[in-house]
Parts: structure tokens; sequence; C-alpha cells
């Protein structure tokens, strides 16, 4: 592998220092610490040499939404922590669990049943976060709510799983910040039952304050640390 471009090197670290500088300032702004929020570098279609720059940063968390390319990925880069966020197909659920340390979309039952056989024939513990339709539109992901309670049953009950909390993308053309207080409600419901389930994944380049302050412990962000992704690559 050839050295990473010196100019892109210093794209990313600038990109970096103005996401720090939202994250700071929204948790401020939320009466938080910083400390609370896990910052995940969705690094999809970007290359490893960019993950290694941000890496060397400090940046421990990356997120990933192609079982191959994660995989690759994870592979090249192993001292980090390895996020699953993008719909899982049950016949990858396998390989998914062989590098991933966190899978945000759980969605249904018989994904977790996947999940929980590999994660236990590779004596693996993953933690799944549950991922929620906030629009009623399945077809892009997440349970509906009223699915929680069983799914959430089904996860902490499940070998080589941990139940870790919720995650959600804002519905396009919904206001984020109501988006993400409805998650923030489901979220509570959920620790109630589950006490140690107090992740809520939510937030990305355009709306990270916003899940900042409906208390988000995870923001996943993309363009704003890599750039625009090309639309040729999806
Ligand atoms: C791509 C992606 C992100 C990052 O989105 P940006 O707008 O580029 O920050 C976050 N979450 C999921 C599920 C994604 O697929």
């Amino acid at each position: 592998m050839t050295g990473p471009d010196p100019s892109r090197g210093q794209e990313l670290a600038d990109n970096l220092a103005e996401v720090e500088q939202r994250v700071t300032a929204a948790a401020h702004a939320a009466g938080r610490s910083r400390s609370e929020l896990t910052l995940v570098a969705v690094s999809k279609t970007w290359p490893l040499a960019d993950l290694v720059v941000l890496r060397g940063l400090g940046v421990g968390d990356f997120g990933e939404n192609r079982d191959q390319e994660a995989k690759g990925k994870a592979a090249g880069l192993t001292a980090a922590r390895w996020h699953f966020v993008g719909a899982v197909q049950s016949n990858k659920a396998a390989s998914v669990a062989s590098y991933a340390d966190v899978v945000h979309s759980v969605d249904r039952g018989s994904l977790l049943t996947a999940l929980s056989r590999a994660a236990t024939t590779g004596g693996r513990t993953l933690e799944v976060l549950l991922q929620v339709s906030l629009d009623g539109d399945t077809a892009r992901g997440g349970a509906l709510p009223s699915a929680l309670p069983a799914l959430a049953l089904a996860a902490a009950t499940a070998a080589g799983l941990r139940l870790a909390g919720v995650m959600a993308v804002a519905p396009r053309d919904a206001d984020p910040a109501r988006a993400f207080a409805e998650l923030a409600r489901l979220s509570a419901a959920l620790v109630a039952d589950h006490p140690q389930a107090t992740v809520i994944s939510a937030g990305m380049s355009g709306d990270l304050e916003q899940a900042v302050l409906a208390g988000a412990t995870h923001l996943r962000v993309g363009s704003a640390l890599f750039g625009h992704r090309t639309p040729v690559f999806r």
C-alpha cells in the first residue's frame, strides 16, 4: 500500500477538527460532556488509507454498511471497534458476526437468531442495537416501535449477544429533533426493562446537533469526515 497523499491527510485532519468542534459545542449546548459521546466514523466507500489516517488521529470507532467491504477493512485495521450500520441480510449474519463489535441495524427476530448462532460458534460477544423505524416505513430498515419489547427480550436472552440499545435514522422530510425525541422516549422505555441498554445511536453529518440535544450516545458521521461519496459507487 502506498502512503496516503499528504494533502488528503490534512483534509481528513481538518474535517475531524471541524466535526469535533461541532460535537463539543453540541454537548455543551445540551449540558452534556463530550466524553458521553462516541464518534463512529462511517467509512463506507472510502479507502483503508483514509481510515488509517483517522485512526492515527485518535478515531477508534468505524462504521460500514456492506459486509464485503467491511470485512476487508476490519481485517486491515484491527486496532479499532467495528460497527455494522447497514441492513444485514440473514445469509450475511455469520460473516458480520465474525468481525463486527456492534451491529446497529437489528430489526427482526430471525436476524437475532442468526447473529446469536454465529457469535456463539465464533466464541464472540456482539453488542446489538435495535433499529427503529420512526416513520413506519420498515422497507428502509428498522422495526416498528411496537415490536421493540419482544425483540429486546429476545436479544437480552440470546447467547453471544448483548443488548446495548437503540438506533434510528431520521426519516426523510421529518424534523430530526422530533424524530430523535421519539427515539429517546423509546430508549427510556427500553432502559426501564433492560437497564444496561443505554446506547442511542442517532445523528449523522447533517443532524448530529439535534441528536446530541435529544440524548444520543453514538453519532454515525460519514461525509463530514470524509467528504461527499461519489454516487457511482452506490
Ligand atoms: C452512510 C450512513 C451514515 C453517515 O451518513 P453521513 O450523512 O454521510 O454522515 C450514518 N448512518 C448510516 C446508517 C449510514 O448508512
